[in-house]
């Protein structure tokens, strides 16, 4: 029998929830517990931490699952880390569903950095007008850069003060649109864009945006993340679990 635990906090890995309830396999959908209100899922949820790769290798072997899927962001690389190492101890198959990276058109200006302290070290002299689309966990490093203005956009309010002094909130959850990216920047003034190389189609408003009005990205590369198989899509981990999905379950 299968039993699948999925690592989920994506729109990838909701995709993947409604196959699997779709086809009735047995699933947990485990969610780190970040935000306030979690999308529901149609498979049974669990949420926060496992306490480490040696709570997750006890979680895997107590509730005899039999395959895990790592659809977590790509940027979540602790808890993919523990899954490698988990999986490895539990001797339970892992396979990560990885969206592809972002790659430049000709109308992009895109600079890549390989991480966060180099993006600061990118941002302009002068001062300027920042969308800092990376969520609300790597703000502090741009502290160090207080001329800049930084428009934030955060899926919960904040709880604690900002590391960052001059800086407003967009409280809002993707996936989003361009046009309507491409308006928030407008009515921001935005005059530079720092973003991850998330991959996927909701998070790549901004970018279509920024390219639209010619503004420039700064883009950081996504981790290195070894010692794992990865998959694309929600049609290779499905038939990789044994349950293919027909061509018109894919739309076909
Ligand atoms: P992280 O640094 O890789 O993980 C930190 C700890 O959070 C892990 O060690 C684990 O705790 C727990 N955790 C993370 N994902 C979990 C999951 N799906 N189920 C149960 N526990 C989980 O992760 P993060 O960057 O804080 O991201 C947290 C969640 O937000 C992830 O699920 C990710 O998919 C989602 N997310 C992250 C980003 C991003 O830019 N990092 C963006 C969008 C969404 P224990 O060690 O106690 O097991």
């Amino acid at each position: 029998m299968t039993r699948v635990l999925l690592l989920g906090g994506t729109t990838e890995a909701s995709a993947l929830a409604r196959a699997l309830a779709a086809a009735n396999v047995d699933a947990v959908f485990s969610y780190a517990g970040r935000t306030a209100s979690p999308l529901p899922q149609p498979l049974p949820q669990r949420l926060g931490g496992f306490g480490g790769a040696d709570g997750l290798a006890a979680y895997l072997t107590a509730e005899a699952f039999t395959h895990v899927v790592d659809a977590t962001h790509p940027f979540a690389t602790m808890i993919s880390r523990n899954a490698v190492t988990a999986c490895r101890a539990a001797r339970v198959p892992l396979i990560a569903m990885e969206r592809a990276p972002w790659t430049p058109g000709p109308d992009d200006h895109w600079l890549h950095v390989p991480d966060v302290e180099t993006a600061v070290a990118a941002l302009p002299a002068a001062p300027a007008r920042i969308f800092l689309a990376i969520g609300k966990q790597s703000l502090a490093p741009f502290a160090a850069r207080p001329e800049h203005h930084y428009l934030l956009r955060l899926v919960d309010p904040p709880t604690a003060p900002l590391p960052l002094k001059d800086a407003s909130i967009v409280i809002a959850r993707g996936p989003f649109a361009a046009d309507s990216d491409r308006a928030l920047m407008k009515a921001n003034g935005i005059t530079h864009i720092v973003a991850k190389n998330s991959g996927g189609a909701g998070a790549e408003a901004k970018l279509i945006a920024a390219r639209a009005l010619g503004l420039p990205v700064i883009l950081i590369d996504r981790p290195a993340m070894p010692g794992r198989a990865v998959m694309s899509g929600v049609a290779e981990v499905m038939g990789w679990l044994g349950h293919p999905v027909t061509p018109a379950e894919r739309g076909v």
